[in-house]
């Protein structure tokens, strides 16, 4: 689709500004061009001919989160933020791709392996403050001009990936009968290897086997730059993963993944047989947090534990110590990821998970669906206005009050952590899967 075949959908926009409230990032600059209806408009512009391809478009069409908080509270329900991605596309087209992020999305997304290799460099050269070498290297420049800002949002980063550690193949469960496939995102096999593991151990204690699909990346990098090849390229190596699985069920622990993963349908819409495929995987996607919330309307085991994650947190507040007569139990709150509030409409699920934690006292935190300015690379990309976004999520949380910060997607996490650091906050984050491995100590 194009900016010109877009027009209907462009021109349902009658400009009444109530999107203006929920965008992050007219909140955060109170610029008319950050807002869907400033996007919109300049979007019509172009068809009208009255605005040209060049360079000055690249500011208006990167700085949307994507976060589709605007479509929420419009009436029309614009679907603001496709219209933006498909229009990145057209920009790319015309306005020329970045060579970097050939190099991410063509050399390192579809091969595992290789992406293990660049992060353990990036790792190395960061670890051991030489991170000029990781530059060099070339890994780090696709993120461009913010990046020198925005190193600091990762503070160190795991020598091993978690399929380097756990390999793909099937692992005996202790379930009955349930085969469950589980779809490894990027950021947590190079980054939150803690959280898989935490997943993979919820799993195996759900299904008969737990399969660790050798699966690439999802194609969501490529899709929020508009890069539509490389996007297909890697669903189509995820759907060939898909078809080779004895499965019932395919779940994955990055909400940002599930929500694309279930995007493939419409990836694929004029792609005949890729659609077929797509349709015919769809119904075995979930999320782990839908996966959890049924499980636990199904059965109640309430005995989740995760020995391998005590280490990793030895340092998490512990919820054991503040237990007994009179004292209080932990409090917990949710970050509601873009992908999964919006992207697959899991809202109720988390809250109800969390909230039947015995020793969790679950606060709700005010604009608790906002997006917390990650999007991806966003923060690295984009840094001053996604710190702007981060601010107003840490300020929230500081009225919760809360010990822990729980939510379901790996750039949440590394922003919300990035951002409870730099307010000076003791609140921990954790995956939803942590967080039912951690309920152990609560006893
Ligand atoms: S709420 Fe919808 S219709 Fe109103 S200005 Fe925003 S995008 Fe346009
Ligand atoms: S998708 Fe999010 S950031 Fe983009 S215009 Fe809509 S509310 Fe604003």
């Amino acid at each position: 689709m194009t900016v010109l075949t877009s027009y209907d959908a462009i021109a349902k926009c009658n400009k009444c500004g109530f999107c203006h409230v929920a965008c992050p990032i007219f909140r955060a600059t109170g610029h008319e061009s950050g807002v869907a209806r400033g996007r919109l408009a300049m979007l019509r512009g172009i068809i009208e001919k009255r605005v040209e391809w060049d360079e000055e478009l690249e500011d208006p069409l990167f700085t949307c989160l994507g976060c589709g908080a605007c479509t929420t509270n419009c009436f029309g329900k614009v679907p603001t933020a496709d219209l933006v991605l498909n229009a990145r596309a057209e920009y790319l087209d015309k306005v020329g791709k970045k060579p970097a992020h050939r190099l991410l999305f063509e050399h390192l997304l579809p091969y595992p392996k290789r992406l293990h290799v660049a992060a353990r460099a990036v790792a190395l050269g960061k670890n051991s403050g030489a991170s000029k070498v990781a530059n060099a290297l070339g890994l780090l420049r696709i993120f461009g001009r913010d990046l020198p800002k925005a190193e600091g949002i990762v503070d160190k980063l795991p020598m091993s990936s978690f399929r380097g550690t756990i390999k793909p193949g099937v692992y005996p469960g202790q379930g009955d009968k349930l085969k469950i496939g589980y779809f490894v995102g990027c950021g947590i096999d190079v980054i939150q290897i803690q959280a898989g593991k935490a997943t993979f151990e919820a799993l195996k204690k759900k299904g008969k086997s737990v399969t660790v699909i050798d699966n690439c990346c999802c194609g969501l990098p490529p899709y929020t730059y508009g890069d539509m090849d490389n996007t297909k390229m890697l669903a189509r190596k995820n759907l060939d993963a898909f078809e080779k699985l004895d499965v019932d069920v395919i779940v994955t622990d990055c909400s940002s993944c599930a929500s694309f993963l279930k995007k493939y349908p419409k990836i694929f819409k004029d792609d005949g047989r890729d659609y077929e495929r797509a349709n015919k995987e769809l119904p075995m996607i979930k999320d782990v947090v839908e996966f959890l919330y049924a499980d636990d309307q199904g059965q109640r085991s309430g005995d989740e534990t995760v020995s391998s994650y005590h280490d990793a947190h030895a340092a998490a507040p512990k919820g054991g110590e503040k237990k007994g007569a009179g004292a209080a139990a932990v409090i917990v709150t949710y970050h509601d990821p873009c992908h999964a509030v919006r992207g697959q409409n899991i809202k109720n699920e988390p809250r109800e998970v969390l909230k039947k934690i015995p020793g969790v006292t679950f606060r709700e935190m005010a604009e608790a669906d906002w997006c917390c300015g990650g999007a991806g690379s966003y923060a690295l990309t984009h840094y001053d206005l996604s710190q702007k976004v981060l601010d107003r999520k840490m300020n929230n949380l500081k009225k919760t009050e809360a010990d822990i910060l729980v939510t379901s997607c790996p750039a949440c996490m590394i922003q919300l952590a990035y951002g409870i650091k730099r307010h000076g906050l003791k609140t921990k984050v954790f995956h939803i899967s942590e967080m039912l491995a951690y309920k152990d100590t609560l006893h």
